[in-house]
């Protein structure tokens, strides 16, 4: 049986000594953000996760899900955990107020974000893409719209969906064809299908709501005649009551690798009844807005997995028995010793924990830039969080998913034999971490977003939302000599950096294959520059902390941790450097 314990300690760390999330207590929302009131929340987080999600994953992938005429059943216990989470107020807790939503910011939620992903993340697929529709009828929604759908999105009472993707319309969104039919009443009817619609269809809420992508008579060919509309599976009336049943099915759902209890539907629309939201053709425009948010929270899934799958792998490496150590026995009273002792278990297990508390670290950065460049009253503020964000996405959400498969792989090989088995649990991670590096964008496109889009964009200016606080960093603790372990590695990769973006950039400019084919070797040495910022920076609270004496385990976890990125992984950047100096030719010359 696997094992989940929420890693409170952890939150409670990034959100209060490296985030320092008080500081902004004066930002709307952000008052009641100190421990004192977050600890609690953490805490009762923490029991739904470990208490009620956690122990229906497992059961839930075996059992897996039901079709039968339009209908979607789950595994006993998911219909009371899902009344749960909403009597518990948790899909409510960053919702507008006017809404019934508690208004707090989205960093102070990402913890929970991330314990439900790590406890299962079948379920997390319902109320995460939720509060992704919710959002967009949120940003872009008149106000009837809102007033009809919001309240009870909020509560948890309805879900919502995401429809963009058709058969011949994945990543190239251009290539819709589901049709939008005006009425005279304003409304229009929609007729199309949509294939692999997380949630499209389930039992979990009394309705669902439909955000879809489709095209109206008088659209242009391409992304730019593509127009965003509400609907929903029960007609809703002006006064926000249900009424009849909208002409929405859902034909069937997939079979796949993982997310056994995520309903991945193939929907049919046949002249469904919708609502405009924002401007006809401007749909897609509606879409970037959210994909900065809905992109963080996949990579939180691929954290969460990482996540679990590193604390079964830990615990694991404890207790198995194999082998002496290879500087003699260290457990001479047994029969052999635990296969923590051997270097090549130990480097996995600190790839592992490297990993998950630099990302959780990177994740909750990201939450709280997009509050502030939401929330902040400084329009200065506001711009640079906004710059960091569209900088930083499309490397959080492809290193964070990259890795949660990665990690998941890697405690699969540390149970070895048992690791591949379905019995001991993990090897459902592998199959669950996988999607999240393909949907909501493949990492490929995240790594062409990152050249051909952030890099170009405004001059460098995003560049720089990310090189001149680091290189302030390094300047700053330069003279530490007990820095010097992390800022020295920091200041030479952040130089290699530097060489590998002025390369992209100038031979991307004479020949794009030249950036298409370095980009997701660039994104991967960026998100290592990132991450040894980032543990740079835990070191420096860390050290400080273990002076003056408190939780020492802890502290010099933290050390411990950053010395080993610093010298087991950052240094994987040089071969990237390599790869992307090596130039296209071998790729787009090679006969295949
Ligand atoms: C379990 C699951 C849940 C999903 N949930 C939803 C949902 O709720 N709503 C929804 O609308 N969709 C959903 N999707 C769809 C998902 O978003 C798409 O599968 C994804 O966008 C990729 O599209 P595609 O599968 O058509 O692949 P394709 O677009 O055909 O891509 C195939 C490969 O080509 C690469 N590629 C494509 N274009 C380029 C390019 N220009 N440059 C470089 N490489 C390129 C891709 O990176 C990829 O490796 C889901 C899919 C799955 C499997």
């Amino acid at each position: 049986m696997p094992i989940y314990k929420a890693p409170v300690r952890d939150f409670q760390f990034v959100l209060h000594e490296y985030l320092n999330v008080e500081q902004y207590k004066d930002v709307p929302g952000f008052a009641d953000s100190g421990p004192e009131l977050m600890n609690p929340v953490l805490e009762a987080a923490a029991q739904l996760c470990e208490e009620v999600l956690f122990p229906l994953n497992e059961k839930g992938d075996k059992i897996g899900l039901k079709y039968a005429d339009g209908k979607v059943t789950m595994p006993d216990g998911f219909k009371e955990a899902y009344k749960t989470y909403v009597e518990g107020g948790w899909p409510s807790f960053t919702c507008d107020p006017a809404y019934g939503g508690q208004g707090l910011p989205d960093v102070l939620n990402m913890p929970l974000m991330e314990m439900v992903c790590s406890s299962n993340l079948s379920f997390g697929l319902t109320p995460g893409l939720s509060h992704g529709a919710y959002n967009a009828l949120l940003t872009y929604g008149s106000d009837a719209l809102k007033k009809r759908y919001l309240p009870k999105m909020v509560t948890g009472h309805w879900s919502g969906v995401m429809c963009l993707t058709e058969p011949q319309a994945g990543t190239d969104l251009g290539l819709i064809r589901t049709k939008a039919e005006p009425n005279a009443d304003g409304s229009y009817n929609i007729t199309g299908g949509k294939i692999f619609i997380s949630s499209g269809e389930h039992e979990l809420t009394e309705n669902i709501v439909h955000l879809i992508l489709a095209r109206l008579p008088d659209a242009p060919p391409g992304i730019k005649g593509i127009s965003l509309f509400v609907s929903s599976k029960f007609h809703v009336n002006e006064d926000g009551s249900m009424g009849e049943r909208n002409k929405i099915r859902c034909d069937g759902i997939e079979h796949k690798m993982g997310l056994h209890c995520s309903p991945t539907c193939v929907m049919s629309y046949d002249g469904a009844k919708a609502y405009l939201v924002g401007e006809k053709h401007k749909g897609m425009r509606a879409m970037f807005v959210m994909m900065n948010a809905a992109r963080l929270y996949v990579g939180v899934q691929g954290l969460g997995i990482g996540e679990v799958a590193y604390q079964n792998a830990l615990a694991y490496a404890k207790d198995r028995l194999q082998m002496r150590a290879l500087t003699g026995a260290k457990f001479p009273d047994k029969p052999a010793d635990p296969i923590i002792v051997h270097p090549d278990v130990r480097r996995m297990i600190l790839t592992q924990k490297a990993f998950c508390e630099g990302s959780r670290a990177l994740a909750l950065e990201m939450a709280l830039k997009i509050d502030l460049a939401h929330r902040h009253p400084d329009p200065q503020v506001k711009k640079e969080c906004d710059d960091f964000v569209q900088l930083m996405t499309p490397i959080t959400k492809s290193y964070l998913t990259d890795g949660g498969f990665e990690m998941a792989s890697l405690a699969v090989q540390v149970y070895g034999g048992y690791g591949y088995i379905g019995e001991y649990g993990v090897e459902q991670y592998v199959r669950d971490a996988r999607i999240t590096m393909i949907y909501e964008g493949t990492n490929g496109v995240q790594a062409l977003d990152l050249v051909g889009r952030k890099l170009p964009l405004s001059a460098g200016r995003y560049l720089r939302s990310f090189f001149h606080p680091a290189t302030e960093f390094v300047a700053k603790h330069k003279d530490n000599p007990a820095m010097a372990e992390f800022t020295k590695p920091l200041h030479q990769h952040i130089g290699y950096l530097q060489q590998a973006t002025m390369w992209v950039a100038s031979r991307g400019m004479g020949n794009p294959d030249e950036a298409g084919a370095a980009a997701t070797e660039y994104q991967k040495m960026f998100a290592h520059v990132a991450m040894a910022y980032i543990w740079a920076r835990q070191a420096v609270i860390a050290q400080q902390k273990l002076a003056s004496g408190s939780d020492k385990e802890f502290y010099q976890g933290k050390i411990d941790t950053a010395r080993f990125f610093m010298q087991r992984i950052l240094p994987a950047n040089l071969g990237l450097l390599a790869s992307i100096t090596n130039g296209s030719k071998s790729i787009m010359q090679a006969a295949i």
